[in-house]
């Protein structure tokens, strides 16, 4: 990016909790079905109707304030947000203001070079979501079975200096809530969803620049477009000398088609909102139990273990363990009794690779399993096949199911591992080729590849490739 200047970012995330209620009422959270079926007259905020608490948000809440080392509020308190839209029915937001019940914490981004950063948590907060307005031409409707959903929002302190770090964030957070089981974070189906605050200022000056918020940003990829657009339009403003007019406290769209962020309206400050302690709903306190709850391994726990149990270098359990069902495929393959290295090779570049290239991007939907990938490498280990059948191997298995051993024998790969056979087939090969043989002998080493292409070639692939190296160097030295 520009060296004269230097961005801020500060990112707000809205998780929604996989509670199997709403916040404030019985009814369910699922998502997808026809509209308006899951409403009742507290969320839909008919008169008489009060708010009670769903004990299990908290829970999650609980659950992320460990996992971040936060400080935790064991008394909060829930708020009114006042603002009007159509798909808000009480017409406030119930959310939490001055007393959120998680505080500061913290959270290490790790680069790829092996470098971390700590970004601080400013806070993390209960509330409610809204239901979905849908326009369709002149007509527009309201689906409430979102409405009162609970959601928590994870704010971040203005800490990331690019859009690389936001996404790292962003990345290491997704992780740990999923880890963690508090959210599926579903990224498309909006159960994880991120506001970011931008700014620049040059480089040395202490003060904040005027940060923008960018809305509508439902994809890691689009995130880090529009924070560098963002980054852009305000140092043009900055050079241009009209940074005072262009470049003021606004919420921004991202447009998705065009790549770029587009005014949608003034922020409102918090005067705006008008908030006041919910006067239904009691100060929330965590009791002992909720308080003493345990978390699962978290992904820094898990990748150090990675690192320590199979061997491996610590950014290959870095990827690994990025994602939680990554990881536990991996711990799947590892279990078939393969080295911990052979796995990641396997994993990370064999089948991600054709994963990639089948357009399948979930592990989960992978056509082979980590049962059979864990075979196919037990039986390179094990030098039934060498790495090109494996591949072969592996481009069938995407393709068809069949068990690894009868696919080892319908595609003819087993490895040739008898040397004296082997002996036979290089010694006809040097024979045909002496003039080569000659030229290899008075210096042109590179031609040791063209032998062993040559017994590939008579073998098949199916030389096991560690005889082969051994027996030419013997007879050619
Ligand atoms: P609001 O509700 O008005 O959006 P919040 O306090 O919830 O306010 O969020 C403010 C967010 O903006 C935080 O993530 C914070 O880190 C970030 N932020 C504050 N100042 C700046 C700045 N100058 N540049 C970039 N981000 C900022
Ligand atoms: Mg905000
Ligand atoms: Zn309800």
């Amino acid at each position: 990016m520009n060296k004269y200047y230097e961005t801020v970012i500060g990112l707000e995330v809205h998780v929604q909790l996989n509670t199997k209620s709403k916040l404030f009422c019985s009814c369910p959270t699922s998502f997808g079905d026809d509209a308006n079926i899951h409403t009742c007259p507290v969320c839909l905020a008919l008169p008489g109707a009060l708010p009670v608490m769903n004990k299990e948000a908290m829970k999650k809440a609980v659950m992320f304030g460990k996992a971040i080392n936060a400080q935790i509020n064991r008394k909060s308190i829930f708020a009114r947000k006042n603002y009007f839209y159509p798909d808000l029915p009480t017409g406030y937001q119930i959310s939490q203001f001055e007393i959120p019940i998680v505080g500061k914490g913290e959270l290490v981004i790790d680069f790829e070079d092996g470098s971390k950063k700590t970004i601080g948590v400013t806070r993390a907060h209960l509330e409610m979501d809204a239901g979905k307005n849908m326009h369709e031409g002149p007509v527009s409707k309201v689906d409430l079975n979102r409405a009162s959903t609970p959601l928590l929002e994870i704010v971040s302190e203005p800490d990331m200096r690019s859009s690389e770090e936001a996404i790292l964030y962003l990345k290491k957070l997704h992780a740990i809530v999923r880890y963690i089981g508090i959210s599926d974070a579903n990224m498309q189906e909006g159960s994880f969803r991120c506001d970011a605050n931008v700014s620049i200022r040059p480089k040395g000056q202490e003060e904040f620049g005027t940060r923008v918020e960018i809305k509508n940003l439902n994809s890691f990829r689009h995130i880090a477009k529009a924070i560098e657009y963002e980054v852009e339009r305000q140092i043009e403003a900055y050079e241009d000398g009209t940074y005072e007019d262009e470049v003021y406290l606004e919420t921004r769209l991202f447009d998705v088609n065009k790549g770029v962020t587009k005014s949608m309206r003034g922020k409102e400050d918090s005067a705006d909102y008008r908030y006041f302690p919910d006067p239904d709903l009691l100060p929330l306190e965590i009791d002992d139990e909720t308080m003493a709850v345990e978390i699962p391994e978290l992904p820094d726990e898990k990748k150090e273990r990675f690192m320590k149990e199979y061997g491996i270098k610590e950014y290959d359990a870095l990827v690994l363990t990025s994602d939680l069902e990554m990881a536990k495929f991996y711990e799947e393959v590892v279990a078939c009794k393969v080295s911990g290295k052979n796995a990641v090779n396997y994993l990370t570049t064999e089948l991600l690779g054709r994963l990639k290239k089948a357009g399948i991007f979930d592990i989960t939907k992978s056509p082979i399993s980590a049962k059979t990938l864990g075979k196919v490498i037990a039986r390179v280990e094990d030098g039934t096949i060498n790495g090109k059948g494996a591949k072969d191997l592996l481009d069938l298995l995407m393709e068809e199911v069949i068990e690894v051993d009868n696919a080892i024998e319908k595609l003819g790969i087993k490895q040739m591992n008898d040397e004296g056979a082997l002996i036979a087939i290089i010694d006809e090969i040097l024979t045909k080729n002496s003039d080569k043989v000659e030229e290899y002998k008075a210096g042109k080493d590179k031609l040791f590849g063209f032998f062993v292409g040559q017994v590939m070639k008579a073998t098949k692939g199916s030389a096991n490739p560690a005889s082969v190296n051994k027996i030419l160097k013997e007879k050619l030295s």
